[in-house]
């Protein structure tokens, strides 16, 4: 499968997705993901093979939000995902 369309492309900076529909499979190459805890805040770019090695690609981003553990407060509820566009060519 290509590109999905339908996931907010269009403005730099942080977008909002329909993550409980976007895969890692799907999300395209060029966005990275950033976590953040809710509770203290701490914001971390998350390795997107890492994250898939461990779970699978098929695993949402809905998903991958709750399975998140800040990893310095070990706060597991109500994190949040980011996603942020790199440039290209
Ligand atoms: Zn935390």
């Amino acid at each position: 499968m290509k590109h999905r369309r339908g996931i907010g492309l269009a403005p730099p900076d942080h977008h909002a997705v329909e993550i409980d529909k976007v895969t890692l499979r799907t999300l395209p190459q060029w966005f990275v993901i950033y976590a953040r805890c809710r509770a203290c805040r701490r914001q971390t770019l998350l390795e997107r093979r890492d994250v898939t090695r461990r779970c699978g690609q098929d695993l949402s981003l809905a998903e991958l939000a709750k399975r998140l553990k800040c990893q310095r407060c070990d706060n597991r509820s109500g994190n949040l995902l980011f996603l942020q566009m790199l440039p290209r060519d």
